[in-house]
């Protein structure tokens, strides 16, 4: 039987989990973050595992391997049929609800977050709450080279704007988005 196909995590959680970290560590290898030091991009989704599994407790084995792969058809070579016949429907279609149309205008796609934010099912709510709160942080810690402060204001702005949306969801998480939001806006206004 191929090792990758989805029955392999019927007895063992963990499998599809580290299945999805070998994968997207694959799939992202040649991609950066926007931060100065360019880092590997792999340590974004790794750092929603942690944020979800360490923190907030999160252990449905859908969830952790859906926030592992959930840029992957978004920013690199990767189709929902693929990670279908890899990682099966359900994961598939969490990573489908969290993936933006690229095919529309930027601002379309942001607008679009906010109004389909409460309509997500309730895994997609948690891989979301956990991508906004990574990438404030990241945000925090080191913002994309070359973004005025402008720019770092809009984007929190509009962060709190879909997590507004997912309210309800988990207490955790979003206690943990409020805080790097303080954070960042009383940073931003020193
Ligand atoms: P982008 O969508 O271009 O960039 C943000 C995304 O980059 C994040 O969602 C994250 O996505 C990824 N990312 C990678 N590295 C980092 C990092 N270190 N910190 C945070 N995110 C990172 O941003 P926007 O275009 O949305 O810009 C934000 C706001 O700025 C918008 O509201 C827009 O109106 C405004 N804007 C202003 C401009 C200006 O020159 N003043 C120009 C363009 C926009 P992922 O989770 O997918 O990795
Ligand atoms: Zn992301």
């Amino acid at each position: 039987m191929d090792s990758s196909v989805p029955e392999q995590g019927v007895n063992d959680p963990w499998s599809v989990v580290v299945t999805a970290l070998q994968f997207a560590a694959d799939r992202h290898c040649h991609q950066r973050r926007k931060d100065k030091a360019a880092s590997p991009y792999i340590n974004h989704p790794i750092a929603l595992l942690h944020l979800l599994h360490q923190e907030a407790g999160v252990i449905d084995p859908v969830v952790l391997a859906s926030a592992l792969l959930h840029d992957t058809v978004e920013d690199t070579d990767t189709s929902l049929a693929e990670l279908e016949t890899r990682f099966g429907p359900e994961i598939a279609g969490v990573v489908a609800q969290v993936t933006d149309d690229k095919s529309l205008p930027k601002a379309v796609r942001k607008q679009h977050q906010v109004d389909h934010a409460s309509s997500l099912c309730d895994r997609a709510k948690l891989v979301k709450l956990a991508d906004k709160t990574a990438n404030l942080r990241d945000l925090v810690a080191s913002p994309p080279a070359g973004w005025s402060v402008t720019r770092c204001q809009d984007y929190c702005r509009w962060a709190k704007q879909v997590v507004d949306e997912l309210r309800g969801t988990h207490q955790t998480l979003e206690a943990q988005f409020d805080q790097v939001y303080g954070e960042a806006i009383s940073q931003m206004a020193a």
